[in-house]
């Protein structure tokens, strides 16, 4: 079984996603940790983020694999599970998610992890470019205010000083951008159902799911 989740910064993808899997014994796919690997690389080699060609000529030339069910996440066989998750990734990374063509490598990739089945994939383009036939599409989504304040929570945690209005911002900035690119747009297919996570507990979505997914294997 597939199980397809979308939805914006902030919605708790990653963090029901990693459950779900731990309790279904699935691989967690988080698509948006690669786009973030990449994005480090890049950065890291001083590559022009505007430049699809060597944006393409990196990706083709990275190795990404994720280990421990998909909690630890090796770019060319480092664990860059944690570097990937600065403010200076979430800043850049927009611009390197726009190109078309380093989509279409990272889609052919998530794809073909995919194929071996049982995964829990989760990201912006997930049940309508990459698995939109998937046999569970989900669409979590927050109010802004609650996503920020929950990405707010997570860089203290990793001690980042920052204030809930750039966080706000940025959150805002990021959703503008993922919804509005021409190309594997965040959007709300048809078919997916929607779970709204601003007064639910992490428990209450993870149940919800469950809940979907027993009612798909009937
Ligand atoms: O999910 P996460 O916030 O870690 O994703 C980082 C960024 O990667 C997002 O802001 C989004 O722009 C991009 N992304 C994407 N397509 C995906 C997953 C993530 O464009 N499938």
């Amino acid at each position: 079984m597939i199980i397809a989740i979308d939805g914006p910064a902030g919605a708790g993808k990653s963090t029901v996603a990693k459950i779900l899997a731990k309790k279904l014994g699935y691989l967690h796919l988080n698509t948006g940790a690669m786009y973030r690997a990449i994005t480090l690389k890049a950065l890291q080699n001083g590559v022009d983020l505007d430049d699809e060609d060597a944006l393409v000529n990196l990706a083709k030339n990275s190795l990404i694999e994720f280990r421990d069910g998909g909690s630890r996440i090796i770019l060319d066989g480092n664990d860059v599970s944690k570097e990937i998750k600065t403010p200076d990734i979430d800043k850049n990374i927009s611009i390197v998610v726009k190109h078309p063509r380093l989509r279409d490598i990272m889609v052919d990739q998530q794809r073909k992890i995919g194929e071996k089945g049982n995964i829990v994939s989760e990201g912006r383009d997930i049940t309508t470019v990459v698995f939109p036939d998937a046999e569970v599409k989900i669409y979590l989504d927050a109010s802004l205010e609650e996503r920020a304040k929950r990405r707010l929570g997570e860089l203290k945690r990793k001690g980042y000083n920052l204030n809930i209005e750039q966080v706000q911002n940025e959150t805002a900035r990021r959703d503008e951008s993922d919804r509005t690119r021409e190309y594997g747009a965040l959007r709300l297919s048809e078919d997916a159902i929607p779970i709204d996570t601003t007064n639910l507990t992490i428990d209450e979505v993870v149940q919800k799911i469950l809940e979907i997914v027993e009612k798909r294997k009937l």
